[in-house]
């Protein structure tokens, strides 16, 4: 038997639904395997602010750094729109505190959920599975801001070492070593400094990964390719900016942003897992989210940052089978299906462990 400590952001919004529900995955795969998860709560985020003043209290940044891992709902809402410091904050707060300097998107195309993409069947023929590597700790959401003291003007700065590239570019070659060995490197070189740097420090990484092939895109062609060709891309690789918005286009096309897992990580074991998705303020408390990307999250963090592959996997297959038996939660319904709540289809989904 296995002991793992796990830090529970449950956020705002439908954070808490959401959480719970992978909660009660888990659970079903702690009865099945024999594994023991030891689950503490911590404050990030609005909630936060309400209790502490603060969108990410030392002691969560404390209790996360002393856990094998964090699962993380989602923060934010109009609620804190006029606060000072943004329940966001939080999140980028803790991905530096913990050191989380690469998220890996995958997005895969269900062919339950075929008709719930917005493109057409042509474009979907060959399918679609890519994994988009962002940067996450570094480039413009973390460069030197300045602004005009009469307004005028404001500015963000772009900014990136060599060792921030190699060290991402690492996970991204590490992570098509183990899928199809293709590579894109996504940048805007022909009018960036930073970018030119960026794909000079991938091409040179590239000699280290012979079996790799590596090849580079600018970023308004890498949006494109993925709306009329999604089936060419393996691994995607880029900065925090252009990883934020590819991976969201990437996983628009695989259907409901309530589907999508995502998994943050750093240099160590302890990753942040999470679903892709905000905290939808407008469902909230109403049992209508999606569960399925946060307990698909949850399945990433038993894969990658306990080496539980198998259990990983049976969570995949019982979310699979849950599709097959036809129930869909609102955001992916379409005629014909059942109609499901949050809180039922994790319990499906825990029953099918
Ligand atoms: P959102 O992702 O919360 O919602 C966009 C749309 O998708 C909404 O219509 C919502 O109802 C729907 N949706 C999202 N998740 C769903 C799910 N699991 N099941 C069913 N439908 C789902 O994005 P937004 O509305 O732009 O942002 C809302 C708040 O979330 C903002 O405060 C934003 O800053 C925050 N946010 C947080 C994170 C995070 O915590 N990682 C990420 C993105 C946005």
């Amino acid at each position: 038997m296995s002991e793992f400590k796990i830090a529970l952001i449950k956020g705002d919004g439908i954070g808490p639904e959401i959480v719970d529900g992978a909660v009660k995955v888990l659970d079903a795969v702690s009865a099945k395997f024999g594994h023991k998860f030891e689950y503490t709560d911590v404050y990030m985020g609005g909630c936060a602010i309400d209790k502490f003043g603060t969108p990410l209290p030392q002691e969560t940044v404390d209790i996360c750094k002393a856990s094998d891992s964090v699962l993380l709902g989602a923060v934010g809402g109009p609620k804190w729109d006029g606060c000072k410091e943004r329940p966001e904050k939080g999140l980028l707060g803790i991905r530096k505190a913990l050191g989380l300097y690469s998220n890996l998107r995958p997005s895969i195309l269900k062919p339950q959920l075929k008709e719930a993409s917005p493109l057409k069947d042509e474009k979907l023929k060959d399918g679609l599975n890519v994994m988009v590597v962002r940067e996450l700790t570094g480039g413009i959401y973390f460069g030197e801001r300045r602004n005009a003291e009469d307004g005028s003007w404001a500015s963000d700065e772009e900014k990136y070492s060599v060792e921030e590239v190699e060290r991402i570019g690492r996970i991204a070659f590490e992570t098509a070593m183990l899928r199809g060995k293709r590579v894109v490197s996504v940048d805007k070189a022909n009018v960036l400094d930073s970018s030119k740097l960026w794909r000079r420090t991938m091409t040179e990484l590239a000699k280290s990964y012979p079996e790799v092939e590596l090849t580079h895109m600018y970023v308004d062609n890498a949006a494109m390719q993925l709306a009329i060709a999604p089936a060419q891309f393996d691994v995607i690789v880029t900065s925090n900016i252009f990883g934020d918005i590819l991976s969201d286009l990437s996983s628009a096309i695989a259907g409901s942003i309530g589907m999508l897992p995502s998994a943050s990580l750093g240099a160590g074991k302890c990753g942040m897992y999470e679903p892709i998705h905000g905290s939808a303020p407008d469902i909230a408390g109403q049992d209508k989210a999606n569960p399925v990307a946060t307990i698909l999250s949850a399945a990433m963090m038993l894969e990658m940052s306990f080496g539980l592959a198998e259990e990983a996997k049976a969570i995949n297959e019982a979310v699979d089978k849950v599709l097959d038996m036809g129930y869909r939660t609102p955001d992916i319904y379409s005629e014909g299906m059942k109609m499901t709540g949050c809180a039922k289809m994790a319990e499906l989904i825990a029953e099918n462990i």
